[in-house]
Parts: C-alpha cells; structure tokens; sequence
C-alpha cells in the first residue's frame, strides 16, 4: 500500500504492484489458477486470488478500507444487503438504483424485511424512518434523480438507532466522496462504472473498516460464489489507473454542460448536484420530445450504463423497473473525456427548437 500521506491521484497509480526487485513484472500478473499447492494461506480460488487482491489494495485504500471484489456491482449489493436477516427493517432510497430497489422490494414482498422508503435528500424524514431499523441503505447521489444524501447526519443518526449503514457510491468515486470517513459503515461499488471507465467490465465490491463485517461479506462471496474473474478484476485496476484524469476531464465538461442545458428553452430541468459526471435533465416536449433526443444524437450513444470514457444517454422511464416519481422526459447524460464542444454542438442539435 501506498504511503497515506500521497495524494489520492498518485496512490491511483502507484497501488497494487508487485515487490519492487530486478526483473518483476510493473503489473500483477492474471492469476488464473482454481486451485494451490497445499500449505499455504488460499487453496482454492473461490476464496482469493493475487489478481483481486491487487485491485482490491488499491481500490480499498482510496476508500479507507478493506475492499472486497465482487462478480457484480448487484453482487457486493447482495452481499451487503444480506448483512441484515429475516425480519429485519431496511430503510432505503425512493430512487435508488433499479436494481438495488428490486431487490428489496423482493425481499419484503417475500416477507423477508420491512422496507421503508424515504427521500433520501430528506434528512429529518430519514432519520424519523431509522426509529427500530437495522439498515440504512444510503446511495448518493441517486441514481438517475441526483439527490444528494447528508452522510454525515445519517450515519451518526444509523449508528445512534443501531442500523448499519451502506452507501453506494457508484456515482461519486472515492475521488468525490468518502463515506468511510463520514461514518458509513460499508461502501459498495458498481466498479462497471467510473473505476473500470471503459464500458468493458462487470465488476462489484464492498469495502469496510469493520472486521466483523468484512469476515461476513468474505463469508457471503465465498458461500454464494459471488466471485469476479481474474482477467475483470485485471482489466478494473488497469481503469482505475486513469481514474483520476478521466474524472477531472468528465467533471469539468458535465459542468460546462449542464450550464449550457439550464440555458436552453427546450429544458425544463437541470438535475446537476454541481460535482460528478453524471447530468439529469427534462424537457417540456415531455416523452416524446426525450425520444427524439435519443435517435437525433450522433456522437453520444444512447445506452444504459454509465462513468465511460465515452459519453452516453438515455430515457430512463424506458426502463420497466423505473418508479413513476421519475419523470417521463427525464434524460440522464454521463459525460465521457471527449472534447465538450463536440459533445455540446451534437446535444445541442438533437434538442428540439424550445
Ligand atoms: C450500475 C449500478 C449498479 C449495479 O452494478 P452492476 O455492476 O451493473 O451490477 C449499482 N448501483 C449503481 C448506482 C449503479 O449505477
């Protein structure tokens, strides 16, 4: 691990190496082996490998904690939602990620938790939620709304309650946000997103300073097999690399961008929390005028996902798991490294007169 007194964009880089000695590789090799000789500290691969390991030293030490890769980014959900059982309650996002909302819903449907959905951006009323819960699932900014949760508060007011509390910080980046260090008690990662950052990757992963918790994630990978591949775990570390330029770049055009939208007749909306790469915005014409966007752009891709290098778009209501608080003209722009004034000229030619 690298020195803690290094800044973050130098720790990006230089994290995760083998030992420094004549002739060593500058990368981690893809361990590819699904069983050890035996004697040693892993014997079997579901349980570790070198390859995560390197990227989970790195990506934990940007975060403040002890990482853990998952298969998935719904893998380390998973896995960090289990951390609570049977008749437990969970207090949760209006709008979190689709796939983190139908998880829980399935859990209560089954009668598993008690859910409580909450505005997440609505401090008072979260806390006024945690009155017996055992988790606060925190996502901030949401994912596609942009409400931003306070941390801090809500940690504090999580712990007081006897809640753990998960944040998923897809969204922000340990470059952005710590959550660590705002008293969260695990962090989760769609790493497919920003740390990967080349839409080539489907990978997860936790990271907590608790060690009771991380055993019990450990425990959970392991049991359900919730494991990444050695060459996805490769590939995200060789992302998370250039992490820090790519989001500087991607932060300075979703600024420019969403200035430039807030100005425009044809919008209504401008959902932009002012840090991140990630835009929100609504347009008057309503659906309609949303899908013409989506089939007049020709250097941005309409296509979900999101934190690539290459900027993307998309109607989020055309998902079929997408809540109805949602709106129907609501477009959710990630803003990849190309030159902001191409990205600016083709949105800007997609968006109807006014
Ligand atoms: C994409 C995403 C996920 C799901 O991650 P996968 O890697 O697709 O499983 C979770 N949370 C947020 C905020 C996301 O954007």
């Amino acid at each position: 691990m690298a020195e803690q007194h290094l800044s973050p964009a130098t720790r990006l880089v230089a994290d995760g190496r083998p030992d420094r000695r004549p002739g060593a590789g500058l990368n981690t090799a893809i361990e590819l082996s699904s069983t050890y000789v035996a004697g040693g500290e892993v014997d079997y691969a579901r349980s570790g490998n070198p390859t995560w390991s390197a990227f989970e030293e790195t990506l934990g030490d940007l975060e403040g904690g002890r990482c853990l890769a998952f298969a998935s980014g719904m893998g380390a959900i998973a896995a960090a939602g289990a951390l609570v059982g049977r008749g437990s309650v969970v207090v949760a996002p209006r709008h979190a990620y689709n796939g983190t909302s139908a998880l829980l819903t399935e859990r209560a449907n089954a009668g598993d938790v008690e859910l409580r959905r909450v505005d997440i951006d609505d401090t008072t009323a979260v806390v006024a939620a945690l009155s017996g819960a055992d988790l606060l699932w925190l996502e901030s900014p949401t994912n596609p709304m942009l409400e931003v949760a306070d941390l801090p508060a809500l940690a504090e007011s999580a712990r007081g309650a006897g809640a753990i509390s998960v944040c998923d910080n897809t969204f922000a980046t340990p470059l952005l946000q710590r959550p660590l260090d705002a008293g969260v008690d695990v962090v989760v990662h769609s790493v497919t997103k920003f740390l990967s950052g080349h839409a080539d990757v489907v990978l997860g992963a936790t990271i907590t300073r608790d060690d009771d918790l991380w055993q019990r994630l450990h425990s959970y990978r392991t049991l359900h097999g919730a494991i990444p591949g050695p060459m996805e775990t490769w590939l995200a570390l060789r992302g998370l690399r250039t992490l820090d330029v790519r989001l500087e770049r991607s932060c300075a055009s979703a600024a420019v961008l969403a200035d430039r939208l807030a100005g425009h007749p044809a919008v209504i909306r401008v959902r932009y929390p002012g840090f991140g790469a990630i835009i929100g915005f609504e347009l008057a014409g309503g659906r309609v005028a949303a899908e013409s966007v989506e089939d007049a752009v020709q250097l941005w891709t309409p296509a979900t996902s999101l934190g690539g290098v290459e900027s993307l778009l998309e109607r989020r209501r055309r998902h079929r798991l997408e809540p109805s608080t949602v709106p129907e003209s609501l477009i959710r722009l990630s803003v990849g490294i190309e030159n902001v004034d191409d990205l600016w000229s083709d949105l800007a030619s997609a968006l109807p007169a006014a």
